[in-house]
C-alpha cells in the first residue's frame, strides 16, 4: 500500500502539530511520501516582510530573528541530539540566503516577482528538511528537482509530463523508508528560476506526486475533521461529509472550499486514486473519503462561495445568434487565460452574464469590448457593462438538477430575508447550482441557502 501524505501549514506549525505527525507517520504499516507545507502562517510573513524590505524598512532583520527562531525552537525540541547540527547548519544556510534576499531588497528598493516566488521558497525548504529529521528513519528529497512549471499568460502551470517522468526517477519504488518533501515549491522547466504552485499548492504537489507513482491513497492532513457541507468559519453547524465523489469535490473547491486546492483533484481523479481528509490534531476521526463512487444520488454535498467576482453582462437582443455570442465570448476568455465561474442567462433574456475573479474584470471588459465591436456599433448588442463587488454561492452535489424546485427553493428563501440575487445559473450543470449576490450579503446569504439545504 503506497500511501502520500500531506500536512498543512497548522499540521506543521508548533512543536505540539509536530509531534501529531511524527506519531502519524511513524504509525504507518509501510513506507510512505509525506509532503509538508511551511511553517503555519510562514507564507504570510515571508510576503509582508518582502514588502517591509522592499519599502527600504530594516525592520526586516527583527522579522528574521522571530523567523529564525521559530525554526530553531522546532529543531531543539525534535530533532534527535546526534543530528541537531547537521539540521541546523542546514537550516541556517537557508536563512542566511533569506536574509541576503530582504538585505538586497531593500537596498533596490523594488520587488521583482521572481526574487518574490524565491523568498517565498525558503519556507517549504525548511520545513521539509526539519519534518525529514524529526521522523525515525526518514529522508528528504529536495521538490525544486522534480517539479517543474512553465508559463501561461502570467502564471506559473506545472509542466506535467516533465514532473511526471522526473517524479518517477526520483522516487524508486518499493520505498525503502519514509520520504519528506517540501510542498508548493518548484522550478520553471526553461530558466530554471524558483516559482511555486499558486497559494495552498502543497496539496497538488502531493496529488502530482500520488498521481505519478500510482499510490493507493492520498491523504490530506489538515485542522479539521474532514470535508464540511459549509465553510465552518461561516456556517457554525456546517457538517462532516463522510463519503463524496470527485467531481463535487472539484466543484466545491472551484468554488472556494479552501480545504483543498481545486488542481489538486485532477493528477489523482484520472488515476482513480481515492482522497482522504484527516484531521492532525484529531487523528483517529474518521475524515472524508473523496473517490468516484457516486452517493446518493441527488442530494446536496455542500455549499462554498467565492468572493471578489467581478461580473460582465453583455445587453442586446442577442436571442438570433445567442450560441455564437456564448461562443465568441468563451473564446475571448480562453485566450486571455480568464477563468470564468459561471455563466448566467439573467432574469431577461437578451443578457449573458459571464462571472470571474475580480481582478481579471478590467481586462475582462476591455478585450470584451474589442470582440464585439462590430455588434455593439451596429445595435445588435446594446452595452456591454462591468459590476464589481459580487459573490458566488455553489449549491453542489451529483445529480441535484432532478431535485424538484431546488432552484426555486433556495431563491424563496433568499427573498424571504431581503436579499437580492444578481442571477442564478441553474440547469446547465448536473451538479452545481450557482446563485450570485452582492458581496455585502454573502454571510446571511450563505447561511440561508445552507439552512435551506440541511434543514
Ligand atoms: P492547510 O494549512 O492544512 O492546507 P487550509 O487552511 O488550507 O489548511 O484548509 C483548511 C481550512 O479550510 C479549514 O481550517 C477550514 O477553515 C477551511 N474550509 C473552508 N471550507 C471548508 C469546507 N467546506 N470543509 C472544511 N474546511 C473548509
Ligand atoms: N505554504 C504555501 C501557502 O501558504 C503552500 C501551502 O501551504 O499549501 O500558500
Ligand atoms: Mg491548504
Amino acid at each position: 500500500m503506497l500511501k502520500v501524505l500531506k500536512f498543512g501549514g497548522t499540521s506543521v506549525g508548533t512543536i505540539e502539530s509536530l509531534k501529531n505527525v511524527k506519531a502519524i507517520v511513524e504509525g504507518l504499516d509501510s513506507p510512505a511520501i509525506v509532503v509538508v507545507s511551511a511553517l503555519g502562517g510562514l507564507t504570510d510573513k515571508l510576503i509582508a516582510t518582502a514588502k517591509l524590505s522592499a519599502d527600504g524598512d530594516t525592520s526586516y532583520r527583527e522579522e528574521m530573528k522571530g523567523i529564525r527562531q521559530r525554526h530553531h525552537d522546532i529543531i531543539e525540541a525534535l530533532v534527535p541530539a546526534e543530528k541537531q547540527a547537521k539540521v541546523s547548519a542546514e537550516v541556517d544556510a537557508l536563512l542566511d540566503q533569506l536574509e541576503e534576499r530582504y538585505h538586497g531588497l531593500c537596498l533596490i528598493k523594488l520587488l521583482p516577482d521572481r526574487t518574490l516566488d524565491e523568498i517565498v521558497s525558503f519556507g517549504e525548504r525548511m520545513s521539509s528538511v526539519i519534518v525529514a529529521n524529526i521522523i525515525n528513519g526518514a529522508s528528504h528529497r529536495n521538490s525544486l528537482d522534480y517539479v517543474k512549471t512553465e508559463k501561461w499568460f502570467n502564471r506559473n502551470i506545472a509542466d506535467r509530463p516533465l514532473t511526471d517522468r522526473l517524479i518517477k526517477e526520483t522516487f524508486a519504488l518499493p520505498l525503502e523508508g519514509h520520504i519528506v518533501v517540501g510542498g508548493f515549491i518548484s522550478k520553471d522547466r526553461d530558466s530554471g528560476e524558483i516559482t511555486n504552485l499558486g497559494r495552498g499548492g502543497s496539496d497538488y504537489t502531493a496529488a502530482l506526486i500520488a498521481a505519478s507513482l500510482d499510490a493507493d491513497l492520498l491523504e490530506i492532513w489538515t485542522d479539521v475533521d474532514g470535508f464540511l457541507t459549509a465553510d465552518p468559519r461561516i456556517i457554525k453547524d456546517a457538517r462532516i461529509i463522510p463519503e463524496m465523489s470527485f467531481v463535487e469535490s472539484m466543484e466545491l473547491c472551484s468554488f472556494g472550499a479552501k480545504v483543498i486546492y481545486p488542481p489538486t483533484i485532477y493528477p489523482v481523479f484520472h488515476k482513480n486514486i481515492p482522497i482522504k481528509i484527516l484531521n492532525t490534531f484529531n487523528p483517529t476521526a474518521p475524515g472524508t473519503h473523496i473517490s468516484d463512487n457516486v452517493y446518493d444520488k441527488g442530494t446536496v454535498r455542500g455549499v462554498s462561495s467565492i468572493n471578489n467576482t467581478s461580473v460582465v453582462t453583455m445587453s442586446g437582443p442577442l436571442a438570433a445568434n445567442v450560441a455564437e455570442i456564448n461562443s465568441r465570448a468563451y473564446n475571448v476568455m480562453a485566450r486571455n487565460g480568464i477563468s470564468v465561474f459561471m455563466v448566467a442567462q439573467p432574469s431577461e433574456v437578451n443578457s449573458l452574464s459571464i462571472a470571474m475573479p475580480a481582478a481579471d474584470g478590467e481586462k475582462a471588459l476591455e478585450q470584451l469590448v474589442s470582440e464585439f465591436s462590430p455588434e455593439l456599433q451596429s445595435g445588435e448588442l446594446r452595452s456591454i457593462d462591468k459590476t464589481d463587488d459580487l459573490s458566488v454561492i455553489a449549491i453542489v452535489g451529483e445529480g441535484i438538477k432532478s431535485i424538484k424546485n431546488l432552484g426555486h427553493d433556495i431563491l424563496t428563501a433568499l427573498a424571504d430575508n431581503g436579499i437580492q440575487v444578481k442571477a442564478i445559473s441553474e440547469g446547465t450543470s448536473e451538479t452545481t447550482v450557482a446563485i450570485l449576490v452582492a458581496s455585502e450579503n454573502i454571510k446571511e446569504a450563505l447561511n440561508i441557502t445552507h439552512s435551506a439545504c440541511f434543514h
